[in-house]
């Protein structure tokens, strides 16, 4: 149960280690696995899987009309992001908001993800907002995917985002109109709308990703990608009950965060599974406790933002001394450890920042040998235990926690196959997947392989064009790295305002980020709006100001990322001529709440400092 007297102090982890053996082993394990192409090893949605991120098996696309309308406000997404922008938008007093989405429903990467077995992997408590203004309580602490979804669907109705959204409709191109000064957006549906202006918010995780395996096409068996699960082809739901699955050799390829909530209830259902591991995630205890309704009855008003703001201290900021730890999960562990070493020191005031780390990173090498020694202690078979231990550090990979997925390699119908030796999969037959020379034969192929998350901006947007005064196009303009106003507008780019990680502070709860960014942009819509001006853009100056501060600000993570085996959070480790690259964008370096703060203080002074308006 999640209880009021939900702290709780340092674990035990081991401390007979070899350090230096460790990170001897760990730069062997990342150096294995670096593909010279990083992240260009992966497949474009185009050609031969062209459409696929268009294909939704959840929801049938309803025929309509093409629309054509002048409008105030376009949001491009339904997720978080689109949700809690056009909500702030409402809270500002704009009405005429439409959010257009992809998908038939809103929810964003909790409408697309369906597979079996998901669930928030971090706090509920914390994760899902606006809690407090839907009078909302997740049933536990890591809530089920469904609900999630639910509750973006409340976030619509609450709002009334329902009444101007239109569904399975993917955005094709934006262009600024200079003689109507509104941006024309056209759509895979003929429509031809003139918002005045335009909130891009599709998120990180919305394009799938496949890996770019030889012979992919050439497979006869079915296959499909995590985020599009063929329930036609599995049975079952969410919950399992596969019952298609009995007499299917099923391949998952990948191990990140789906995979290790699927896998079990693939493992239960199908005839056998065959799991295809290239790197390993370190998965702790999960302990997803109901939520006790005793504790809430304590909660008082404000509590969800409180206790954001700890998880954030607990995490991204290293520690909180004197702060309790009020999530106190295996997220919060490292920062946890790390203060009670600080603590036990003579004189912890006087500790140096390299110190400090020197003090974090020995800690992070006991938690992942304390995680290692869970595997030992539940795979039975030796080789299989060992293949599932990861090694490197903490961070370098999302930090994930199950009770399900270790046993399931003790069942004789699952069989892991490491595939880091040859850097991934060699390829793919008409029958199956071949690894190390042995061929596997199979009945489908399900791709866990992530989204597009690091690549290129042109890559990843899902629209085609952005064309801004001049033809000019965004992803020209931002290919040597963004050029914004507090990360949310561009000059060049008049009356479009960008949610997401570009160069904003960042919280480490993603929807944190979007509720912040929300805020601000609605207050620069409605103030807009309020003072007749039709074009609103920042000035060459405070864009210059703003990209300066970023530079000169910018907390230096290119060692510890560089130490990491290649993945999403590293840009594949940098190869392709790309070089590292934070999944996080050019995070404003004091951090979220000092990032909230300029705002706030920005905003305050109502003159809108830095954006030129017209009109
Ligand atoms: P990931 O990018 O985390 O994982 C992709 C997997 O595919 C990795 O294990 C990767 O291996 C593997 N892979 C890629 N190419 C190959 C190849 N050629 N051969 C073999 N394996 C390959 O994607 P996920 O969908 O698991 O998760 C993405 C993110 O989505 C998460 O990190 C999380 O932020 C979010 N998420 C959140 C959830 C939640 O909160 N409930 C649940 C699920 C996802 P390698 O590591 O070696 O590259």
């Amino acid at each position: 149960m999640t209880t009021a007297e939900n702290t709780c102090g340092p674990t035990d982890t081991p401390s007979d280690i070899d350090i230096s053996a460790l990170r001897e082993k760990y730069a062997q394990e990342r150096a294995k696995r670096l593909r010279p192409e990083g992240s260009k090893q992966y497949v474009e949605l185009a050609d031969d899987f062209a459409g696929y991120y268009e294909t939704d098996p959840y929801t049938p696309v309803a025929p309509r009309d093409p629309i054509a309308e002048d409008i105030d406000v376009v949001v491009l997404g339904g997720g978080f992001g689109g949700l809690l922008s056009a909500a702030y938008l409402k809270k500002a007093g704009v009405e005429d908001v439409r959010i257009i989405e992809l998908g038939g429903d809103f929810g964003g990467v909790w409408y697309w993800n369906r597979y079996p077995g998901i669930q928030c992997d971090n706090e509920s408590y914390c994760y899902i907002p606006l809690l407090e203004e839907l009078d909302f309580m997740p049933s536990k602490k890591f809530a089920d995917g469904p609900e999630i979804y639910q509750h973006c669907r409340n976030i619509g109705k609450h709002f009334g985002l329902y009444d101007n959204a239109i569904f399975s409709t993917q955005v094709r191109g934006l262009s600024w109109d200079e003689g109507l000064e509104r941006w024309r957006v056209s759509t895979n549906r003929d429509d031809d709308i003139r918002a005045r202006f335009v909130v891009l918010a599709s998120g990180p995780f919305h394009r799938p990703k496949l890996p770019g395996i030889p012979g992919m096409k050439d497979f006869k068996g079915h296959s499909f990608h995590s985020s599009r699960w063929d329930y036609d082809y599995t049975g079952g739901d969410f919950t399992g009950g596969m019952d298609k699955l009995a007499d299917k050799r099923i391949a998952i390829i990948g191990t990140g965060a789906t995979s290790i909530q699927c896998v079990p209830f693939l493992a239960r259902d199908a005839q056998h599974l065959y799991v295809f591991q290239r790197t390993p995630s370190s998965v702790d205890v999960r302990d997803n406790a109901p939520t006790d309704p005793e504790w809430v009855k304590t909660l008082t008003p404000g509590w969800q933002k409180e206790r954001q703001r700890n998880f954030h201290a607990w995490t991204f900021e290293g520690m909180a001394l004197g702060q309790p730890d009020l999530v106190c999960d295996f997220w919060t562990e490292l920062g946890r450890n790390t203060a009670a070493r600080v603590m036990a020191l003579d004189d912890p005031a006087s500790l140096t920042p390299e110190q400090f780390m020197g003090i974090r990173e020995e800690e992070d090498y006991k938690i992942m040998e304390r995680l290692r020694r869970r595997i030992a202690s539940t795979v039975s078979d030796p080789d299989t235990a060992e293949i599932l231990k990861p090694y490197y550090r903490f961070l370098c990979k999302r930090p994930l926690s199950n009770d399900e997925y270790l046993p399931t390699f003790n069942r004789p119908n699952v069989t892991l196959v490491d595939v880091s030796d040859c850097k991934g999969v060699e390829r793919i037959t008409e029958k199956g997947l071949i690894v190390g020379g042995r061929e596997y034969e199979v009945d489908c192929i399900i791709y866990a392989s992530g989204f597009e998350i690091t690549t290129e901006i042109s890559r990843r947007y899902s629209i085609e064009s952005i064309q801004g005064r001049g033809g000019l196009s965004l992803y020209d303009y931002w290919h040597d790295g963004y050029k914004t106003l507090h990360g949310m507008t561009s000059r060049g780019f008049p009356n479009q305002f960008f949610t997401g990680f570009t160069q904003v502070g960042i919280s480490a709860n993603i929807a944190a980020n979007y509720e912040l960014q929300g805020e601000h942009i609605a207050y620069i819509i409605a103030e807009a709006l309020d003072r007749g001006a039709t074009v609103v853009e920042p000035t060459a100056q405070a864009q210059e100001q703003w990209c300066a501060t970023i530079r000169e600000n910018a907390v230096d993570n290119s060692a510890f990322d560089a130490s990491c085996t290649p993945g999403y959070y590293n840009n594949e480790g940098g190869g392709g001529g790309e070089g590292i690259r934070s999944h996080l964008g050019e995070p404003y370096g004091p951090g979220f709440y000092a990032f909230g703060d300029l705002l706030a203080e920005w905003r305050a002074t109502g003159s809108l400092e830095g954006l030129e308006l017209h009109g």
